[in-house]
């Protein structure tokens, strides 16, 4: 989508991670809810994604991964973080428990790039290595099985409701089933849902 739309992707899972890495004050205070499963505090992640979207490469437009991920999350960008731009639509993947969980396990990445690769379906050349750098990919110390679970309870306990939330507040919702599908299908899928209309 970054590249046949031109604009970014802004995910907050990869803001925070990079915090963790650099050790930033907001790293040491987030690291131990990241670790756990847990979605760190709104108001953090609500500051973090209002200056990025003053970045000249925004005006554009931008694609949020990852975010919002609770109500008032989603009420701050509905209300406050649009107000420079137009919140276009969302897109919901919808993807069966049991698969995200076999997807997370077989997740890899790679810590200089961030490419991604997936044993299941994604693999590099040599296995363990990064096509792209020859770094040694790593696995997420979030994609265990027992973490993932809590990832998975906080999602429905929390993160869930955001879809009730934006459907009260008129924004257009794009459903698209993401299981069972390769990323090119899912793509593909979220084109025809967008040339339908689903963009306004
Ligand atoms: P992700 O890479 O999107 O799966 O995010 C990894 C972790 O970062 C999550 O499990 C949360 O701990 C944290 N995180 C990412 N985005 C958010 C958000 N919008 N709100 C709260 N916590 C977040």
């Amino acid at each position: 989508m970054v590249e046949k739309y031109g604009i970014p992707q802004i995910s907050t899972g990869d803001m925070l991670r990079d915090h963790v890495r650099r050790a930033t004050e907001v790293g040491r205070s987030v690291e131990h809810l990241m670790k756990a499963g847990s979605l760190v505090p709104d108001e953090l992640v609500n500051r973090m994604v209002h200056e990025r979207l003053e970045a000249p490469d925004c005006e554009n437009g931008f694609i949020l991964d990852g975010y919002p991920r609770t109500p008032q999350q989603a009420e701050e960008l509905a209300t406050e973080l649009v107000k420079h731009h137009t919140l276009e639509c969302v897109i919901h993947l919808v993807v069966d428990p049991a698969e995200i969980v076999e997807r997370m396990s077989g997740r890899r990445v790679c810590p200089a790039c961030g490419t991604l690769y997936n044993s299941l379906s994604r693999r590099p050349a040599q296995e363990g290595i990064c096509d792209q750098d020859g770094a040694t990919l790593e696995i997420r110390n979030d994609d265990r099985p027992e973490i993932v679970k809590a990832r998975l309870e906080e999602y429905e306990a929390r993160t869930a409701p955001v879809i009730g939330y934006f459907r009260g507040a008129g924004v257009k919702i794009i459903e698209v089933n993401a299981s069972r599908r390769t990323p090119e299908q899912i793509f593909a899928g979220i084109q025809q849902e967008l040339a339908r209309g689903g963009a306004q």
